[in-house]
């Protein structure tokens, strides 16, 4: 058994072994998140938490560069608010929780816990909007909502969760379009060049709509299990909801008309797509832009030269703090071994040991945690080296991800075809479709895949239907998904 093998690594699952247990083991090893003592929940440890709190950053940021502030709504819905939108009360109804009393006393009308936010957002819209110079409405809220889901997992699918749900207000269809467009834009974006997870940007069909808008669009991302995760998503509402809320303004025609509409989120299940596109079987595998440590310090000390090394790796942290998020592990009761192990587990992007021959050589030794590749690196140039590589790693680990889904996608043209992908090696595939609901139904059932959406870029790949034979002019990505 190799030294490694003692170390924190052999405790997670194999991957290919068990790959649902691997997941569970980076989560609770790495110390992201741990079970709540309640069903379908989690406590998201600091850890995971910080990941979370660095998602917020670059895409608040992005939010705001494109014209949308903040606010907050109210966490309780009012039954008679949620019951307005046939198809989206409909829809939600099986997921709702409900607060059925206030202290002892039962209460008159029960309350839904927010399962997503529309209807109490349009109920004030309705009294915030009159004219056509109160338009656009353009609001982001940052919050928890609260989904009865049947069977969960961590981050992926949680009862409760954290997101941000956009809700904007146009005075045009195309208008409202282009915001949704825009955001979809936004989420590849984001999700591409800062988690370095590639996604399939498409619409989703009538059946795998959200509950109450017109369209929905979607960023589908491929797990290394081969499995697809629906990352984001952004729905144009058209007038559904202005229509039962009675969000008009009066034009400048000075005619009275309803508002169109749009929603937009992503969830913490975005921690879940990085832990199963980048993580191997040594751990999480976190891209540098995001991970709370970008750079952890590992002093190798023996007798007599202890405080003359770490003194200079102290030096070192000051000197690259300003810079990047970097930690020393100067901890004694473990050895330089057991610790690169552990950050490892936890996806540390850079690893930086400083041992006795390093000092003499005045340099530094770097790790990479994508590849594994070590360099050394002269003391001088350190700071510029650290930036690179944490560069370097980012993209390495997006070419990485592209590469897998490259060779993961395939392109049928039959039913058996997809069946037996779905039962061998699974991925992403291609194929054409009629458009009919009726082959969605066939191919979920006798396959369990599902359309995950038609994408935005289209390609022919020829005129039949994958399912029916029939006449087909949609191309479509196809996958089992979580
Ligand atoms: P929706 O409002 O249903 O379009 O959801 C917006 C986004 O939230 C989805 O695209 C998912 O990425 C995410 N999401 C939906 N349900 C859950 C859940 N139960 N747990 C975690 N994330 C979720």
């Amino acid at each position: 058994m190799g030294k490694k093998d003692n170390g924190y690594v052999k405790e997670i699952t194999s991957k290919d072994e068990d790959f649902s247990q691997w997941y569970i083991d980076i989560i609770l090893k790495a110390e992201l998140a741990d079970y709540a003592p309640i069903k379908g929940c989690m406590v998201i440890r600091p850890y995971g938490f910080s990941i979370w709190e660095n998602i917020q950053k670059l895409l608040d940021k992005r939010f705001k560069e494109t014209g949308h502030s903040n606010a907050y709504f109210p966490l309780f819905i009012p039954e008679r608010l949620l019951q307005k939108e046939a198809e989206h009360v409909e829809g939600f109804a099986p997921e709702v929780a409900w607060v059925t009393h206030g202290g002892r006393e039962r209460l008159a009308e029960r309350i839904a816990v927010r399962p997503t936010s529309e209807t109490i957002i349009c109920s004030m819209y309705s009294k915030w909007i009159n004219s056509w110079r109160d338009l656009p409405v353009l609001i982001n809220q940052w919050a928890n909502v609260v989904r009865w889901e049947k069977s969960t997992r961590p981050f992926l699918r949680t009862a409760e969760f954290l997101w941000q749900e956009g809700h904007t207000a146009h005075v045009s269809e195309e208008e409202a379009e282009k915001e949704t467009l825009q955001m979809l834009e936004v989420y590849r974006d984001f999700v591409e060049t800062e988690l370095s997870i590639p996604v399939i940007k498409g619409r989703k069909t009538e059946k795998e709509k959200f509950a109450g808008a017109l369209r929905t669009y979607t960023i589908e991302a491929l797990m290394s299990d081969g499995k697809a995760l629906q990352a984001g998503t952004s729905h144009n509402l058209g007038q559904h909801f202005a229509k039962v809320f009675d969000i008009t303004y009066l034009d400048k025609d000075g005619e009275l008309k309803y508002v169109w509409q749009t929603s937009w989120g992503v969830s913490t299940r975005l921690i879940g797509a990085i832990i199963m596109t980048h993580g191997d079987n040594r751990g999480l595998k976190l891209p540098p832009r995001v991970a709370p440590i970008q750079v952890i310090l590992v002093p190798i000390t023996s007798h007599g030269n202890k405080e003359i090394i770490l003194d200079k790796i102290r030096e070192i942290h000051n000197e690259l703090k300003p810079f990047y998020r970097v930690e020393l592990d100067d901890r004694d009761e473990y050895t330089p071994g057991w610790k690169y192990n552990q950050w490892e587990m936890k996806g540390v992007p850079l690893r930086l040991e400083l041992g006795p021959k390093d000092l003499e050589k005045n340099q530094v030794v770097l790790v990479r945690r994508d590849t594994g590749e070590k360099l050394f690196v002269e003391m001088a140039s350190l700071k510029e080296s650290v930036g690179e590589l944490l560069v370097k790693i980012q993209k390495t680990m997006f070419d990485q991800a592209k590469d897998f889904v490259l060779k993961n996608t395939h392109v049928l043209s039959s039913i058996e075809e997809l069946e037996i992908i779905m039962e061998k090696n699974k991925g992403f595939v291609k194929a054409m479709w009629c458009g009919n609901r009726n082959c969605e139904d066939i191919i979920k059932e006798k396959t369990g895949a599902t359309i995950r959406c038609i994408p935005l870029e289209q390609e022919n790949l020829g005129d039949k239907c994958l399912c029916c034979q029939g006449k087909a002019n949609k191309m479509i990505y196809l996958a089992r998904a979580y």
